[in-house]
């Protein structure tokens, strides 16, 4: 997807769809530039890692005047390919699924679940957020060229309808259930736990309070 992708770290090519969508609503508002300082309070990412990040990209702000918030768009909307569209496809259309389906990635323009999958009868053939849900034994003959996955199956299906997904052409997984999945090294697979994240945040707010914090 990012044709540079070799020369830009992994944690600031992260850090890149957040960085879109913020310019993007600077532009929407008029902006054409913005100091590393403003971005920083705003995004909630030390002005340090902003323009190291930013040098990667070929800007460098000027002193007094900041970035040029269109050759940041034009850098962005080239690296993240966001004239080109990616389908998604769900898999478990539960509580998190139905949740997804409804929101759809709406502020996102270049990725859209097109087509969902359930092994429950109640819910195939209805359509959640005008997204068809089809039955999971036909996901083969409904997934098309699609490529990316999300995953909200129980823990229990996770491991083998990731090897379905995987046998018809799926590379790019992300994983919300809790189970660990295998796959070849071909295929990326990121991973989101919301109890865990939820956990981890109480545990650091418990034993790693803010400084400002009494
Ligand atoms: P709900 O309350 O609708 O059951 P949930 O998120 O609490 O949602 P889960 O048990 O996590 O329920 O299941 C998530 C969804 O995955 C459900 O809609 C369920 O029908 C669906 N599901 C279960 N097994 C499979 C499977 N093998 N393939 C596809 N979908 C499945």
């Amino acid at each position: 997807m990012m044709s540079n992708q070799n020369k830009i770290p992994q944690a600031t090519a992260k850090r890149l769809p957040l960085y879109y969508r913020f310019l993007n609503n600077l532009h929407i508002k008029g902006k054409s530039r913005v100091s590393s300082k403003e971005l920083s309070e705003a995004m909630k990412v030390d002005s340090a890692t902003i323009r190291r990040d930013f040098s990667y990209f070929g800007a460098l702000g000027k002193k007094g005047y900041g970035y040029n918030v269109e050759y940041l768009l034009g850098f962005f909307r080239k690296t993240l390919d966001q004239d080109e569209n990616t389908p998604v496809a769900l898999i478990g259309v539960g509580n998190l699924g139905t949740a997804f389906l409804n929101y759809n990635f709406t502020k996102n323009n270049n990725t859209k679940i097109e087509v969902a999958f359930d092994a429950d009868k109640r819910k195939v053939g209805k359509s959640i957020g005008d997204i068809e849900v089809h039955h999971i034994e036909d996901m083969e003959q409904n997934l098309g060229d699609i490529s990316v996955a999300i995953l909200t199956v129980p823990v229990s299906e996770a491991q083998n309808i990731t090897d379905r997904l995987i046998k018809a052409g799926v590379t790019g997984i992300l994983n919300f259930t809790p189970a660990r999945i295998t796959v070849p090294e071909s295929v990326r697979v990121h991973h989101i736990d919301l109890a865990v994240e939820l956990q981890s945040l109480v545990y650091f707010m418990k034993h790693y309070p803010l400084e400002n914090e009494e």
